[in-house]
């Protein structure tokens, strides 16, 4: 079969650990033999972060703006421990909070679904899509510690020349302190990029937040949100009968618990990311089995794995061991970043290709029932064969090759 062309790029954003490592066996084994693939590749390696003091880092972010459409690998974000492991300069910031910032994008990240895994919670028979605001909240947020008896004053100086000055507290004993931001235009994009997401795969949009305790930071978002889908949705949303509802955050919980599933789950960056990890793990018991793309106001475009690189895998792997690492994930990112190129070229061997890679994913997992360790313990029925890593790959080429044989390209 001759290998499908590519008119433009994509961003390739290189990782950490067993994710690099799993990274390169999908793209050698299931990307290249099949599509003449071109990349603006970008190495996200911790050592090269460092050695670039994270230029590296914001130039794969412009790459992104310039490309539009990107694929990412996991990285770590280095705490202190990771600061001694890899002999580092100093933590620097998380790659996914610096790239997002500058994308201002909005992360969706939807469980995949195969029929021999059944979800933790049994009413849901259909998706749950997490909409992460993907901008500010305490990942931009500073702290300061303290050590003896203080007041602490919250201050905005605009550059009118007015200011704002709110008493935090007074306090006797040492603590610490953290004040984090948003900004309107995010918040607006973010309720966009929500509603019109909804619109595209037909399905509910919730959003909670804690507007009775956080009166001004988590109010400004439900009220943005009520104001763009008055003003901008609600007539489309109910043509299609289609539903759009506020929750408190400890509401949306216990109702979500008793829902069917099925809806888009909007919320703001830290509460998405605690929830994307309880969704995915609950629909299948593995961060493997979900996808994560960001999307920009702009149309900028980044799959990712929503797993990161795991790390005692890795360990096991430099001993020269054999690990059963779900690679799903990773390959549903490269398939989606295909395939929005494919969208945005019009290149529908592209987007063939993508889905092909897909449904081989799916019918190695749900008919040859072939598995990682991960999600074989969940299975039911029980698994064919818990595969280690190169064994699951292989046996998605194999599908693969199948569909490509029998399709029309
Ligand atoms: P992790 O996602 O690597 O692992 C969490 C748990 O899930 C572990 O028990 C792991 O074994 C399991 N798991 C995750 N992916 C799996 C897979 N593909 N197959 C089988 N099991 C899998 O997260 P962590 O342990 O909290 O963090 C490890 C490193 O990853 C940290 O340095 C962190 O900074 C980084 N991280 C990066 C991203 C990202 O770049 N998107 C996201 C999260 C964490």
């Amino acid at each position: 079969m001759k290998k499908i062309a590519m008119m433009n790029p994509i961003v390739e954003i290189d990782g950490d650990e067993m994710a690099r490592v799993m990274w390169h066996w999908v793209k050698e084994k299931l990307i290249e033999p099949y599509v003449d693939l071109k990349v603006e590749y970008y190495d996200l390696h911790i050592k090269v972060r460092d050695e670039t003091n994270d230029e590296i880092t914001i130039r794969a972010a412009e790459a992104i703006k310039r490309v539009g459409v990107a694929v990412k690998c996991a990285t770590i974000t280095p705490n202190a421990e990771r600061v001694k492991e890899y002999n580092l300069k100093k933590e620097w910031r998380s790659p996914n909070a610096t790239i997002r910032e500058i994308l201002d994008g909005t992360l969706f990240r939807a469980p995949i679904i195969v029929s021999n895994i059944k979800p933790a919670v049994r009413f849901w028979t259909k998706p749950i899509v997490v909409a992460r605001h993907a901008f500010g909240d305490i990942y931009s947020g500073i702290g300061i510690r303290f050590d003896e008896p203080g007041e602490a004053y919250l201050v905005y100086r605009s550059v009118g020349g007015r200011e704002y000055t709110v008493k935090i507290g007074s306090f006797s004993s040492p603590g610490v302190i953290q004040a984090y931001y948003n900004l309107d235009k995010s918040i607006y994009s973010f309720a966009r990029a929500v509603f019109k997401y909804a619109l595209i795969f037909n399905l509910d949009v919730w959003f909670a937040a804690k507007e009775t305790i956080s009166k001004v930071y988590d109010a400004r978002f439900k009220e943005v949100f009520q104001e763009v889908y008055e003003k901008e949705f609600r007539e489309e949303f109910s043509r299609r009968g289609l539903k759009y509802e506020y929750y408190l955050i400890d509401d949306a919980y216990s109702r979500a618990m008793r829902s069917e599933g099925g809806f888009v789950w909007a919320a703001k960056n830290y509460d998405g990311d605690v929830l994307s990890d309880m969704i995915a793990s609950a629909y299948s018991g593995s961060l493997a089995m979900m996808t994560s793309e960001l999307l920009s106001p702009e149309g900028y475009y980044m799959a990712e794995a929503a797993h990161g690189t795991v790390q005692r895998h890795y360990y096991k792997y430099l001993k020269g061991e054999k690990t059963s690492t779900n690679p799903t994930a990773i390959i549903f990112a490269w398939a989606k970043g295909l395939r929005r190129r494919g969208e945005l070229d019009k290149n529908s061997d592209l987007i063939k290709f993508a889905e092909a890679l897909e449904k081989a994913v799916i019918k190695t997992i749900e008919v040859d029932r072939i598995m990682t360790q991960d999600i074989a313990k969940v299975s039911d029925p029980p698994v064919n064969m818990v595969a280690t890593t190169e064994e699951f790959i292989e046996a998605v080429r194999k599908n693969l090759e199948h569909i490509l044989q029998h399709q029309e390209f």
